[in-house]
């Protein structure tokens, strides 16, 4: 078995010091080690990225966005060997993995067009022979930390246009399902850039401990649970650094009683259960106003979960593969326990799905609680597994309300057909990613991610315009040509054109 190394310089590094196991989630199997950066590897990493850095922010933007292009190219030839990684040690379908990977790619294509957003803005005249302008220069070595649940399109939420503000980039991505994380890393070398631009090293809370601690690294991205996310956001701004740390989510799906059912159902089944339910965005909640649009709910979506195709993700034409470890589907499962314990109706229970062939791996079938109320854990919590809770209001106020008072606030819609209502819900509902019968209201890739109260840690979203803003740093230059042979006197009243 092989042990995954970091990708530091250009070159394999492996520090023989401790190791994790990667699981194929599917068949309960180690499938690789992965080796976990000890201080003094991150260190080297960054001490490359700091040497490549003064030539990398030097090189014009036309020509960081050429790599850029070439790196869509390559993944996009690559796919398959990609897709697949993500699928295996991931769990996802092969079809989710695909979609997880073209999401990635519009991020690229977006930092493709640096030349563009890097322009600046240029006021002539703004006094006497003086002209300003202000312009967004890169931060310098800047470092991402990235979740399982996304092990491709999350570092490309990040890195490209990281690097293409003229940023030097060290990810360190998650130690769960590194191989295909890896493997884009290494395509961007192909591409062209510069060994020392980019690092990747592998790790746990040592790795990410001396990312924190290093006064080189001037930014941090984050994405993953809210502890972790609240912990780096206080660390990272303790040190002043910039940090954008995105966290957990709960998010709820409101059902309005003139909601076109079939469609709302069809919506709610693939935002609840694809992935597995280990998806930010992932509806978890069902809000329904009135007991008949509930009960008409429950009456559609009850043999829909039932006949969820459930295996291995590897293999394709499924709806759902397994959870990621062992311990997230134990931890599912705890949560569908205290749900029965604390008294919601169980309506179908996905604890003892067994796969035929794959009776090892770690898969839980499509579960469904209805009268589920708020001060219950099921709701109160991120379960991260193909939970879906059904709570019953009477209002649209009462579930905004709800909503509202949930300590996250990352993404939530709704489904209805009239428009005052809709206009309300996206005017007060205080989430920072809100669809109107989209279930999944991730934003693309030229506006910006990211959500609100607990959800997000920070100033700015994540890619999109808020990223350019948060990998570069504006300098105002105001400056005079005086005509020759004039002689200005001294002024001492402040400068203004009053
Ligand atoms: P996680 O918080 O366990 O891990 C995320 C990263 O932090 C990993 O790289 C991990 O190695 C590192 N880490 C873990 N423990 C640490 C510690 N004690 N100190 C320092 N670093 C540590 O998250 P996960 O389980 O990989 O991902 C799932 C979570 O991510 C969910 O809560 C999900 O909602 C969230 N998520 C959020 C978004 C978003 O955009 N808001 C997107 C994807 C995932």
């Amino acid at each position: 078995m092989s042990t995954i190394a970091h990708l530091i310089n250009g070159e394999y590094v492996n520090d023989n010091g401790r190791t994790a196991s990667v699981y194929n989630p599917s068949t309960g199997q180690v499938v690789n080690q992965v080796a976990l950066a000890s201080r003094a590897t991150v260190q080297q990493a960054i001490a490359v990225a700091q040497a490549a850095y003064p030539a990398w922010r030097n090189t014009p933007p036309a020509k960081r966005a050429q790599i850029m292009y070439r790196f869509k190219q390559l993944l996009e030839a690559n796919k398959e060997r990609i897709v697949a990684l993500i699928s295996l040690e991931h769990g996802k379908t092969l079809e989710d993995a695909g979609g997880e990977l073209q999401r990635g790619i519009e991020n690229i294509e977006y930092a493709c067009s640096a030349p563009e957003i890097l322009k600046g803005e240029y006021s002539r005249n703004v006094g006497p022979n003086i002209d300003a302008w202000s312009d967004f220069q890169p931060l310098g070595v800047v470092a991402g930390i990235t979740p399982f649940n996304f092990p491709a399109m999350v570092p490309l939420w990040m890195y490209p246009l990281a690097i293409v503000c003229g940023n030097c980039f060290i990810l360190k991505p998650s130690e769960r399902d590194p191989s295909s994380t890896l493997l884009i890393a290494e395509l961007l070398l192909e591409a062209g850039l510069p060994k020392g631009v980019m690092s990747v090293v592998h790790g746990d809370k040592e790795a990410v401990d001396a990312l924190i601690e290093a006064p080189e690294v001037k930014a941090l991205s984050f994405v993953g649970s809210t502890p972790i996310a609240e912990y780096i956001y206080s660390e990272g701004t303790k040190r002043g650094k910039r940090v954008q740390a995105l966290g957990g989510a709960k998010n709820h799906a409101v059902l309005m009683p003139d909601a076109d059912l079939d469609n709302a159902v069809s919506a709610l089944m693939g935002a609840a259960y694809g992935s597995c339910g280990e998806r930010c965005m992932a509806i978890s909640v069902a809000v329904c106003v009135g007991d008949q649009i509930a009960d008409a709910l429950v009456q559609k979506i009850v043999p829909q979960i039932k006949a969820l195709k459930i295996g291995a993700g590897t293999n394709s034409g499924l709806d759902m593969g397994p959870l990621v470890t062992a311990a997230a589907r134990d931890k599912v499962k705890g949560y569908i326990d205290a749900g029965v314990e604390q008294g919601a109706s169980l309506l179908v229970d996905g604890r003892n799905l067994i796969v035929p062939g794959n009776e090892d791996g770690f898969f839980l079938g499509g579960t469904l609680f209805d009268m589920v109320t708020p001060e219950m854990t099921i709701y109160t919590d991120e379960i991260f597994g193909p939970v879906l809770c059904i709570v019953r209001v009477n209002s649209l106020e009462d579930a905004m309300q709800l909503i509202n008072n949930h300590e996250y606030g990352n993404g939530t819609c709704i489904f209805t057909r009239d428009g005052e209502s809709a206009r309300l819900f996206c005017d007060e509902i205080e989430v920072g990613m809100v669809g109107v019968n989209v279930p999944l209201p991730v934003p693309v890739a030229y506006h910006s991610f990211g959500g609100w109260k607990r959800s997000l840690f920070g100033d700015l979203h994540a890619y999109g315009p808020d990223g350019v803003r948060f990998y570069t740093k504006r300098k105002a230059i105001t400056q005079r040509w005086p005509q020759r042979a004039s002689h200005e006197a001294a002024q001492f009243a402040f400068p203004s054109n009053g």
